[in-house]
């Protein structure tokens, strides 16, 4: 059985990178039957965002992401590095007495001076050989120092203390031969105003995987050059290494090149995007296994999850993320849904995005049950009109009185450009009509008695011999009834909609163009 775990700086808000990755890491300890963690890395207290591991929880929670292990709970916490500090600094102790680790006295200023000798020589930069000044001290030296109150840091002693090629496996990419340039890394930082002493990533991550009994680690790609220096670690401190996944970054088509998904570009690299505008969030983790796994992305819902992830098969491109088709699939994921189903959830989503939405809903339950009735056509096609429930108010509000807002200017936009008198006209004779024609009548027999008495043809093509008779066709007629009734050009079967909105309620809002 897989333990793995998704490891998250607070520094910022989610990426979708990170959703992608946490959901790859979450599947494959689910299906070995392991265990899925989340602990929060935050040890670089300069770059923490406050608010940001709450923000995490959150999003976990709407992309059904919850951990099995994590603060909330678990017997291998504390789940969050800063809670852990005597932790590390133990191992950090013991890897100093065993000389496997030193003291460095060197200032931000001493490194600097280094790196650009470094610069000038051209050579590699880092603490090691001739530069690596605090490696030779002697322990009584490096006591008498720390005594005397001088700032340090510990850094690991690189075994080899010189470049070399190292050999890995990396489960998505396979055996890698890598330059392990040699550096004597730091693994504790030096005292905070606090006097706290906090590790590096590099031993908290390594400690804490070791400790938890991860034995799989699924990470970005980011962090595969500082694979050599994980081992070492590992090993330095007698843990077994773990297996790593590194997963390639996500992609974007821009213009005719690829390139990352930016946090700064694009909208849609922020997971908190799709949890705002309301994409299903099993449409969204649908999308994201479909990425990892490009054979699944055509199949069905149920069958794509049910398809386990292969690492071997990702490849080392990342995958290009395409908010058109994440858009198509969240529709047919939506469409798939029963009517209550869908109302629950536009219900879940609007509790937090919309709550005057959400007040509707609760008012007119009936309504909002027959709105998610009519976006099944008359044959029982679903019409697929919703990619996120944000858009549920711009295709369905006018079920409601309260967001359906009155059509009242025969000039408006939206009649395509059909005279105003025209429109009144049409509105007049349709109110009458359709009143005198009972509930039970066939909508389209009356659009066309009115639309033939207005002198609107069938189509254009009735009028060949006289085009310039020609004043507009029975479907800018019935456009006239759906902007009047729905306020848009698009909307359900307008029997459906007439059904529904009920005789009293299209007349009330046929007449205000009727003159
Ligand atoms: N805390 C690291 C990050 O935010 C995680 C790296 C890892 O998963 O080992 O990128």
């Amino acid at each position: 059985a897989r333990v793995t775990r998704f490891a998250p700086s607070p520094t910022g808000s989610m990426h979708l990178g990170g959703l992608y990755v946490a959901t790859l890491a979450r599947d494959l300890a689910r299906r070995s039957g392991g265990v899925y963690l989340v602990r929060i890395e935050d040890t670089d207290k300069d770059r923490e965002v406050a608010g940001a591991a709450e923000e995490f929880a959150r999003i976990f929670r709407y992309f059904g992401l919850e951990p099995d292990e994590g603060e909330q709970e678990g017997r291998w916490g504390p789940y969050r590095q800063s809670d852990r500090a005597d932790i590390y600094l133990s191992y950090v102790r013991e890897l100093v007495r065993e000389q496997r680790a030193y003291p460095c006295f060197c200032s931000p200023e001493r490194l600097e001076e280094n790196a650009g000798e470094q610069r000038r020589s051209r050579s590699p930069l880092g603490y090691y050989g001739k530069w690596a000044r605090c490696r030779s001290l002697s322990v009584r030296e490096a006591g008498e120092r720390i005594a005397a109150g001088e700032p340090y840091t510990v850094r690991l002693r690189c075994p080899a203390g010189l470049p070399g090629r190292v050999r890995f496996c990396d489960l998505v990419r396979g055996a890698l031969t890598m330059l392990d340039n040699g550096n004597d890394v730091v693994v504790l930082k030096s005292a905070d105003a606090e006097g706290r002493r906090l590790p590096t990533y590099h031993l908290a991550h390594v400690v804490d995987d070791h400790l938890m009994r991860v034995n799989l680690v699924v990470r970005g790609e980011e962090w595969i050059s500082s694979l050599p220096l994980h081992h070492q670690l590992h090993r330095a401190l007698g843990f077994r290494t773990p297996e790593y996944a590194h997963i390639a970054p996500l992609m974007k088509l821009d213009g005719s090149s690829r390139r990352k998904l930016s946090k700064r570009k694009d909208p849609e690299s922020a997971a908190g995007f799709y949890e705002a505008a309301g994409y299903p969030a099993a449409a969204v983790a649908h999308y994201l296994r479909g990425l990892a796994n490009s054979r699944v992305a055509g199949l069905p819902t149920g069958r794509a999850l049910a398809e386990p992830l292969r690492l071997a098969e990702m490849g080392a491109a990342g995958p290009m993320v395409d908010l058109l088709k994440l858009r198509s699939l969240s529709r047919e994921y939506i469409a798939s849904l029963a009517p209550a189903e869908a109302l629950a959830q536009l219900g879940d989503w609007a509790a937090g995005y919309a709550p005057e939405l959400l007040a509707v809903l609760r008012k007119h339950p009936d309504l909002a049950l027959a709105s998610f009735e009519m976006a099944r056509r008359g044959n029982g096609t679903p019409r697929k009109d919703l990619a996120c429930w944000q858009e549920f108010t711009a295709a369905y509000g006018f079920c409601f009185p309260e967001l359906h807002e009155t059509v009242d200017r025969p000039g408006d936009d939206r009649f395509g450009g059909l005279p105003g008198p025209a429109v009144s006209a049409l509105a007049a004779d349709l109110a009458a009509c359709y009143r005198h024609a009972g509930p039970a009548q066939d909508w389209f027999a009356v659009l066309r008695t009115v639309a033939e008495r207005h002198g609107f043809a069938p189509d254009v093509r009735s009028h060949r011999a006289d085009p310039g008779a020609y004043r507009g066709s029975i479907r800018d007629v019935a456009n006239v009834v759906r902007v009047c009734l729905t306020g848009s050009r698009r909307s359900p079967d307008l029997f459906q909609v007439a059904q529904s909105l009920g005789e009293e309620e299209v007349l009330r809002r046929l007449r205000p163009l009727a003159t």
